[in-house]
């Protein structure tokens, strides 16, 4: 018999695990389920970056052993895509981190750059995985409240001084999940000056940045001045580019915390397979990415507009997202996020992520993925509709 490690067994259980297995029970009794529970991009990956990999994969350059760190031309390429984008300057060498897809990064930073007891500040609700990496790095956390009548964006001024000064980093995430809501230069601003303030880093998860509808791009933590003094960002290329299963990202930004998570992967990883780096070098530079980008970022809207207007009409009334592929919305009186997600797989079929899996603050939510064609969507409301649950 072989017992699990103290560490592993500290690791907190995996919501979406119990979400799934009740899912598949209903899918086994015969139940034609509306899945809108999970966060897994539905449509191809463009064909111009599928058609590089090909190529790449044939070249036996890239069967071998490859740099720890990452390719050159990978690192130069997103650093070039952050300039051209967001008009912010990396070196490639010390300023990019290649990783095989962001949880990595954000799982292994607590490791690599905090000590156990040390404080990390975690958005609340927030995406669960980041507190596997506080868990791993043996960090305490606290959590800082996103509210509806904040825009779900966290108010800085209430972190109480001595959580802010005992703090030394904080996960954001903006287009966020789960509430779609976006963040503002603004309020980007008043977050360096309190990052400096405090001596607090900060980590942004931009696992959504191409996903912002309304015509709105949305902000880049590193477009704001001062960014990289006091911070990093992780962009995965499972969201922009329908790339979830393929398992890369990069981060940019500040050279001591990059520095640290090369060090960690140099423990952890050989490399990356070279052909998919070369790959991503293409769907970064290829002249097709921008109009790739737009039709799934259009795909989206056009989801969410069919989902929150048939919803609307219910009187089920959400929080608009402004960017992702999540809808928020509220639970009606007398239900749990909990009780209400299991009674819309039990008596419409439609399965959702109840919101207290995302924090204490998500209680009273469900989040919707909208990774499914407007007419199931509509089908979903429609289904929820005749439980007569909203006036
Ligand atoms: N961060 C957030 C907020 C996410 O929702 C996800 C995936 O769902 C990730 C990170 C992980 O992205 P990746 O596929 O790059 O590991």
């Amino acid at each position: 018999e072989f017992q699990q490690s103290q560490l592993l067994t500290s690791l907190p259980k995996q919501f979406f695990a119990t979400l799934v297995k009740k899912v598949n029970q209903k899918i086994a009794a015969g139940v034609d389920v509306i899945n809108l529970g999970q966060g897994n991009p539905d449509k191809p990956t463009p064909e111009y970056i599928v058609k590089s990999t090909q190529k790449w994969v044939a070249d036996p350059r890239t069967h071998k052993y490859s740099l720890f760190r990452g390719l050159p031309a990978f690192k130069q390429a997103a650093a070039n895509f952050y300039h051209e984008k967001y008009g912010a300057v990396f070196d490639p060498e010390k300023e990019v981190a290649i990783l095989g897809g962001s949880k990595i990064g954000l799982v292994e930073l607590p490791w690599a750059l905090m000590n156990p007891g040390d404080t990390l500040l975690l958005p609340d609700p927030g995406y669960p995985d980041y507190l596997s990496g506080a868990a791993l790095g043996k960090v305490k956390f606290e959590t800082v409240p996103l509210l509806a009548e904040n825009n779900f964006l966290p108010d800085l001024e209430a972190i109480p001084a001595d959580v802010a000064k005992r703090a030394k980093f904080f996960y954001l995430n903006y287009p966020n999940n789960p509430t779609g809501a976006v963040a503002t230069p603004e309020f980007y601003t008043a977050l360096v000056a309190w990052a400096k303030q405090y001596h607090v880093g900060i980590i942004s998860d931009f696992a959504y940045g191409a996903l912002g509808f309304d015509g709105q791009a949305p902000v880049s933590f590193m477009e704001t001045p001062g960014a990289k003094e006091v911070g990093i960002e992780f962009y995965t290329f499972s969201k922009t580019f329908n790339m979830a299963g393929w398992r890369i990202a990069f981060a940019v930004g500040n050279p001591d915390i990059i520095g640290a998570l090369n060090l960690i992967q140099d423990h952890l990883f050989v490399s990356l397979f070279p052909a998919l780096q070369e790959a991503a070098v293409e769907a970064l530079t290829d002249p097709q990415r921008d109009a790739a980008i737009e039709q799934i970022v259009e795909r989206y809207e056009e989801r969410r507009n069919a989902f929150v207007a048939a919803a609307n009409k219910i009187g089920w009334h959400p929080f608009v997202p402004k960017g992702t592929f999540y809808a928020w919305m509220p639970v009606p009186a007398g239900y749990t996020s909990e009780s209400f997600a299991d009674l819309l797989l039990d008596k419409a079929g439609v399965a959702v992520a109840p919101g207290n899996g995302f924090g204490t603050h998500g209680e009273g939510y469900v989040r919707i993925g909208l990774l499914i064609e407007p007419d199931r969507l509509v089908e979903a409301v429609d289904r929820i509709a005749k439980l007569n649950l909203f006036k």
